[in-house]
């Protein structure tokens, strides 16, 4: 769109002369968007905003400029003009022709100027810049946007600031008194400057005219201050506001060579009639005995000015305004012309008229007519020359609603349906103006409506007096009135009582009532506030609601995301609004989150609306733009919940009345000043005391880093204490995220003991800068994290170092180090991503070298890359170490102590105790012993912090939140109704509220906090369930094939593996002892033993799945053994093909780890099974490798020991052989969705719930309907290995309930395409410690894009299996998918392709580093391709290998030959 000229010009000046300029979204707009890197920093208000409270914000600025168009909304700036006006501010307002609502300002700023042309916009502009500047004073500049065509000559853009900058100028006074000015050009007496066209009289700042000039040349020089020459005095403040303005228009004059004048006359030197007029016109004719006078500056605008304007010739003064709608008769200027002329002491006094001066073109015949209609009209009467503007001119749009906000307004309209009514909907700005969604307009709207109600009550209570009335129409008016205030049963009411009215003619009383029948219907009222839209409801308009105490819900938006809120403006934080609300008394008061707690903020919002009086519901919905994905709502909305700074709670003043608590927290957090305010409020802190919900572990702990920090100093002290003082000091700080560099930093720290040296060990974040400056050798280890980031424990020390060196100190001059960094050179493939190799270690060596530090020996780095992977590095860089602090030559006599592992802490924790038991009763910290937390796994818990916060908490110095994993113990992934309603309470009463189904079949709980733990293990016995051995290095939950229909068959699999598990579960009575208060008989004496295991467990964990072909669900080749059941003729289970050494962790870069699937091993009967189960796992135990866990897992085994001798070894603990394995076909590894029938006649349900995940969200309460579903539900719930779930053994005679509680919820629905059917992701973040991307919150977005690409060329019901894991470790078994994607960092995964449709071939890299762009770019074609290139049944992984992308793999080991793709497919870089 392009700008009139005027407003550019305008817009140019602001721009070059305003510190800070914020804008209205108004014409100017435009303008602004295109100068994102201007001098000033622009402030864009959404539409509808209130500036107020930004304006006032930026008192500091020298130049402050606000741009608007002109509308009724300017009406807010008033009651703050007294504060802004006296700071140095411009207001620029383009009015469409129509000066009412700019006017409006005229009397609460010092200066107001107004621009009749392009060129005088321009010209005002600078003028109004130098004057607020100078004067420190607010100016309103009001212009008019006018037409395209019109020029401006600009001054250049070096020529502003010295003008804005340069002194006063200073209006000399002349011998008369009068101020005189020096004129431009600085010397007190040069003549005036010479004019371009020197127009001997009349000029409008470029526009020449004929006639005389009262503030020509040949008049006094100070045109303002001719006011003087009249006998009206001046008051000293406006004297002083109009030399200012001289000053300022006489320096404009200088710069832009246009003389600037508060007012131009032309015409008729001996006027009758004189014409004021103040608008944009083109009176440039001349007509005998008329002057006209154009109003400049309309404010200050002393009566002695306009007397001496009037000639005394003059008997009729007509004052001519482009103003179309005023409130009131008479104009202000009007007014003030009226007044002036009262002092006029020439008589007589001439006749004074208003009118109305249109926009257009004007003739002289336009004058004469309006000459000619003064005399005869009245004298009250309004004159008018030419026409007002055209209506359509004026339309207004209703304001556009973000997208985003539609997830609150669409739970109104779903909790509240039809009595919903927004007060200030934006669907009224139309008919009803921009101030239709002003609080105080849906405040003035919902008290007529309450008063209307009220009237009609009366008017029902008279009608039911009146004896005529008919008994069907009383008793629907008595029922009425007592069912009034219910929203549905009013709304049915109503429509029965209008009807009835309707008939009812005699009776005069029901023509009343049926004239409010709009209102008999009870609504649910509710005002808005959103920064989009209806902006200030957080501050003035709260007020006036609250204090109206009428029966009003307010829903106040806060869009402001966690992460930019320091950024922002501080003062918009909305849920203080929440702390003024609660102080205020009788107000419902609710701070919500959609996108944290779906279920809360239903709860609040209903309690809101029955709560009768004001309401106020602080709903939070971070968005940066309406183009910000949901994941990005999710996260920001979790970390301001988890931080408390958003914190989630209810005050509802009406339960105290019934004696109970009105205040309930539902989050953990809670921000501080929200506690000190419940501090603060005395009746509120007896709740805080009364509330163990507020615990200090939840806002913040002392923090293990401190503790620790504090542990090593006094150790180090008693150490320097007994240690010999001629031992050298060698201080070794690391960072490690994955603790490889701690475990070498460890194990440098021994070997530099065993060489004499007196060493302490700690974290780099540990460690302070002033320390470091004491120390005198210090050695440095760290990994690579990300994307070339230092890891986490890392980065404030790696900040502190870089933000001294950008200060240019040398802090380190005493400093002797070394440093050795530790990477992988092709973790990031692409040679300009080749810099991220080793980063942190090559930046730190330098940062070190530049504070002044001295290098004693080279940087050492280490490549996973290389033949004995970081060690190569690490063997050549050590000696140099030693040789620099001279122990080189030292003979180390001892072994080095080895380094603690796992198989230490297994051996050394008393069959799993360790310390648990003690760790969970410290409340100091959240958190429990990090040997303990190796071995609470085997428990089924996994300790874990929130990594959306973890940052965060850090900068806060505080502890991680920590909080736990927990998952269950659930063979075959089978339970009943009353268990899934045990585990759903468990999920809300201890956990963050959801659960989610794993791929190994079982219910996994997120965000126990410490506290929880023991709670909810006893709350899972009591459900008769278990976390024994779901995770550790032990059998984990055996898994079977979910198929529905083969009742007969899945029943005796699932015995099997109900069978194996128990057979291989651990023995230790540990678990009974720590979590379910089980006491040790016999003096607590250990007596544990572990048959199977023994005390140092298995190498690794140990997964088995039993399939059931057809289907491969549980993807039997992926785990490290699987039993394929054989069925006989008579469809009975005739036994097992057995395989072994699936598994899918792979550690990225290290080519010694592969995934593989599992070799077959020969067949097998049902009896045989556990057994076998049982000595693969023995051999396993025995010869699985236990001095790298990374190569620990059966598959490492077996292709070690080769399958022949494997399989011998095993058969020799049998004492039997394999049978030849038995044919057998797989056709899929997904999940039939919808209704089956099974063969006993029970009918099964599959529900599609993406990534396992069950919770309640916007428009998906799918917890909230399963937990429905299992009230009723007599059979089973069975979970299946692709994290779905299937309602099972349900009886025909149930179905119709089963399936009208399916609708409700829309859980019925699985029309998903054939993509998002056949997907998968793992949890990764926020929870699991090892993720490095994004999983199960990405990978449906991800879908959302590909799933299209599929809809174009036609696929949109085939299946193509993909998976995603936010790490390589595999927990979706992404390596047997068709295409899969694995985290490598935020945002950047590795890309796999061809992989086997049902779990028989593993796929292989295509790309080792590709985003989102990237995965689109190579599946377009690749889709399409497939679509139009495929042969009859070919899958999308078989396709890709023939079609040349990738080759196939073979076996495990073969994973890495040939990645990288094929042929022309082939990655640059590989
Ligand atoms: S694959 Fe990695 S990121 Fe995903 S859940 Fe497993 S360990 Fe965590």
């Amino acid at each position: 769109m392009s700008l009139a000229p005027s407003v550019a010009a305008v817009a140019r000046v602001a721009h070059l002369s305003a510190d800070v300029v914020v804008d209205s979204h108004s014409v100017f707009s435009p303008y602004w968007k295109s100068r994102s890197h201007s001098p000033s920093s622009v402030v864009s208000l959404p539409r509808g905003a209130d500036p107020v409270s930004t304006l006032l914000r930026h008192e500091q600025a020298h130049l402050l400029c606000y741009t608007a168009s002109s509308s009724p909304a300017l009406t807010r700036l008033l009651p703050h003009l007294t504060d802004l006006s006296s700071r140095p501010l411009v207001i620029h307002i383009a009015a469409q022709d129509d000066l009412s609502d700019a006017l409006v300002l005229r009397a609460a700023v010092p200066y107001f100027i107004h621009s009749s042309t392009a060129q005088q916009a321009h010209d005002n502009a600078l003028l109004a810049a130098r004057l607020a500047r100078t004067e420190r004073k607010a100016v309103v500049h009001v212009f008019h946007v006018g037409e395209p065509g019109e020029t401006v000559v600009e001054v250049s853009d070096e020529k502003v600031r010295p003008f804005l900058l340069a002194e006063k100028r200073a209006l000399v006074s002349k011998p008369n008194g009068r101020p005189h000015s020096p004129g431009p050009g600085s010397r007190p007496h040069s003549p005036a400057p010479k004019r371009p066209h020197s127009p001997a009289l009349g000029h409008a700042n470029g526009h020449a005219r004929s006639g005389s000039d009262i503030n020509g040349l040949a008049r006094p020089a100070s045109p303002l201050l001719a006011a003087s020459s009249s006998s009206l005095p001046l008051d000293p403040a406006t004297a002083e506001l109009t030399q200012a303005y001289e000053a300022a228009a006489l320096s404009t004059l200088a710069l832009v060579r246009r003389s600037q004048r508060a007012l131009v006359q032309h015409g008729s030197l001996d006027p009758h009639t004189l014409i004021l007029t103040l608008g944009r016109t083109n009176l440039g004719f001349e007509i005998d005995g008329v002057c006209f006078l154009d109003l400049t500056l309309v404010s200050p605008l002393p009566a002695g000015r306009i007397l001496s304007a009037i000639r005394p010739s003059v008997r009729q003064v007509i004052v001519l305004e482009q103003v179309e709608k005023w409130p009131t008769k008479f104009t202000p200027l009007f007014l003030d012309i009226v007044s002036a002329l009262q002092h006029r002491e020439v008589e007589p006094r001439p006749d004074i008229r208003s009118g109305y001066l249109g926009a257009g073109t004007l003739q002289a015949a336009d004058v004469f007519k309006l000459l000619d209609h003064a005399p005869v009209s009245s004298p009250t009467d309004r004159l008018q020359l030419g026409h007002p503007p055209s209506a359509s001119s004026s339309t207004v749009e209703a304001p556009h609603v973000p997208r985003h906000e539609a997830s609150y307004t669409r739970i109104l309209t779903h909790l509240f349906g039809e009595r919903l009514q927004i007060a200030n909907s934006p669907s009224f700005v139309p008919s009803h103006g921009e101030l239709a969604t002003s609080p105080e307009f849906a405040l003035g709207r919902i008290r007529g409506e309450i008063e209307l109600r009220d009237e009609l009550v009366h008017g029902v209570r008279e009608l039911l007096q009146d004896a005529k009335l008919s008994p069907n129409l009383h008793s629907l008016l008595s029922q009425w009135i007592l069912s009034k205030d219910d929203g549905a049963k009013s709304r049915q009411l109503a429509q029965e009582i209008i009807q009835a009215l309707e008939s009812e003619t005699s009776v005069d009383a029901a023509s009343r009532v049926l004239a409010l029948r709009d209102y008999l219907p009870a609504y649910s009222r509710w005002i808005i506030g959103s920064d989009a839209w209806s902006y200030d409801l957080g501050s003035s308009g709260l007020h006036h609601a609250i204090a109206s105490g009428l029966n009003v819900n307010i829903l106040i938006l806060d869009t402001l995301p966690y992460t930019s809120r320091n950024s922002s403006d501080p003062t918009r934080r909305k849920h203080d609004v929440g702390l003024y609300a609660m102080n205020h008394g009788d107000v419902y008061v609710a701070s919500v989150a959609v996108y944290s707690s779906y279920a809360q903020a239903l709860q609040a919002l209903i309690e809101a609306e029955k709560f009768n009086g004001p309401s106020v519901v602080l709903a939070y919905l971070p968005y940066k733009s309406e183009e910000s994905p949901a994941l990005d709502l999710l996260k920001e909305t979790k970390l301001a919940v988890d931080s408390g700074y958003w914190p989630l709670y209810r005050w509802d003043p009406s339960k105290e009345a019934a004696g109970k608590e009105p205040f309930s927290l539902d989050s953990d957090a809670v921000k501080n000043d929200l506690q000190s305010f419940l501090d603060r409020q005395n009746h509120l802190s007896q709740l805080v005391r009364a509330k163990p919900l507020l615990p200090a572990e939840l806002v913040g702990s002392l923090g293990e880093t401190v503790k620790e920090a504090r542990k090593r100093k006094a150790e180090q002290s008693y150490a320097e204490l007994t240690t010999g003082l001629d031992s050298l000091p060698l201080l070794i700080l690391y960072a490690s995220d994955g603790g490889a560099a701690e475990k070498k930093a460890k194990r440098l720290a021994n070997r530099a003991k065993a060489r004499g040296l007196f060493v302490s060990l700690t974290t780099m974040d540990a460690s302070s800068q002033n320390a470091l400056s004491e120390e005198e050798h210090v050695v440095f280890v760290t990994s690579t994290a990300g994307q070339g980031e230092p890891p986490q424990n890392g980065r404030s020390f790696f900040k502190a170092l870089n933000a001294a060196a950008a200060k240019g100190d040398k802090i380190l001059g005493k400093l002797k180090y070394s440093v050795f960094g530790m990477g992988d050179s092709h973790y990031w493939p692409r040679p300009e991503d080749a810099h991220y190799y080793n980063k942190p270690g090559k930046d730190l060596d330098a940062r070190l070298l530049q504070l002044g530090g001295e290098r004693f020996a080279d940087l050492g780095l280490g490549d996973d890359q290389d033949a004995d992977g970081p060690e190569t590095g690490y063997k050549l860089w050590e000696p140099l170490v030693w040789k620099a602090l001279g122990v080189d030559t030292v003979e180390v006599l001892e072994a080095e102590p080895d380094p603690i592992t796992n198989e230490h802490i297994k051996a050394a924790s008393g069959y799993l105790r360790g310390t648990i038991a003690e760790g969970l009763s410290d409340t100091t910290t959240g958190a429990l012993a990090a040997s303990d937390t190796q071995l609470t796994k085997f428990h089924g818990i996994y300790q874990q912090d929130d990594r959306d916060i973890r940052d965060e908490r850090e900068a806060q110095g505080v502890e991680p939140a920590y909080a736990f994993m927990i998952r269950v113990r659930m063979p075959g992934g089978v339970c009943t109704p009353a268990q899934w309603l045990a585990i759903d309470q468990i999920a809300d009463e201890h956990g963050s509220g959801n659960f989610k189904i794993t791929t190994r079949q079982t219910f996994q709980f997120h965000g126990v906090i410490k506290k929880h733990l023991k709670l909810s293990i006893q709350a899972i016995n009591r459900a008769l369930l278990d976390t024994l051995a779901a995770c550790g290095d032990v059998n984990r939950n055996v898994i079977v094939s979910a198929v529905p229909s083969l009742s007969k068959l899945h029943a005796q699999v699932y015995d099997f593996a109900k069978g194996v598990s128990e057979h291989l579960l651990p023995r230790t009575t540990a678990y009974h002892e720590i979590w379910l208060d089980k006491k040790l008989v016999a003096g607590e004496a250990v007596k544990d033993y572990e048959p199977l295991y023994g005390e140092f467990y298995l190498p690794r964990k140990y997964k088995i799945a039993v399939a059931v072909p057809p289907t491969n669900d549980v993807d039997v080749f992926a785990n490290d053994v699987g039993f394929i059941a054989i069925v006989n003729d008579d469809g009975d289970l005739a036994g097992f093909n057995v395989t072994a050494g699936g598994g899918m962790g792979v550690t990225h870069g290290n080519k010694k780890t592969y995934p593989r699937t599992g070799s077959i091993l020969g067949f097998v009967t049902p009896d045989q099974g556990k057994l076998v189960a049982e000595k693969i796992m023995l051999v396993q135990r025995d010869n699985g490798n236990r001095t790298d866990r990374k190569n620990a897992r059966l598959k490492y085994t077996i292709d070690r020991m080769g399958l022949d001798v494997f399989k011998a070894a095993v058969e020799n603990l049998l004492g039997f052989n394999f049978q030849d394995a038995r044919p057998y076909t797989f056709d899929r590894n997904i999940d039939d969705f919808g209704w089956q029938i099974g063969q006993d006649g029970k009918h099964h349900f599959s529900c599609f719930i993406e990534n396992g995940r069950v919770q309640d969200e916007p428009e998906r309460d799918f917890k909230t309907a399963l937990r429905e579903i299992a009230k009723v539900h007599k059979g089973r719930f069975r979970l299946t290995a692709n994290q779905h779930l299937i309602i099972t053994d349900i009886a025909p005679e149930d179905v119709p309930q089963i399936k009208s509680l399916l609708a409700q919820y829309k859980l019925d629905n699985v029309n998903f395409t054939g993509l998002r059917l056949s997907s998968s992701a793992c949890v990764a973040f926020p929870t699991c410690g090892l993720a490095m991307a994004e999983s199960e919150r990405y990978l449906p977005i991800l879908i959302d894009k590909v799933e299209k690409i599929c809809e174009e060329n036609g696929l949109r019901n085939d299946s193509i299996v993909m998976r995603m894991t936010g790490c390589p470790n595999g927990c979706a078994r992404p390596y047997v998918a068709e295409v899969a994607f694995v985290g490598k960092a935020p945002g950047t995964y590795l890309m796999l392709l061809g992989g086997g449709y049902y779990g028989q071939r593993l796929n292989k890299i295509y790309r080792e580093s590709v985003s989102e762009p990237e995965i689109l770019a190579i599946l377009r074609p690749m889709i399409k391709r497939y679509a139009l290139e495929r042969h009859e049944g070919e899958r999308f992984g078989d396709f890709v290998i023939r079609a040349g992308y990738i080759a196939e793999t073979t076996e495990g080991q073969a994973w890495y030959d040939r990645m990288g793709g094929e042929g022309q497919y082939r990655e640059i870089a590989v």
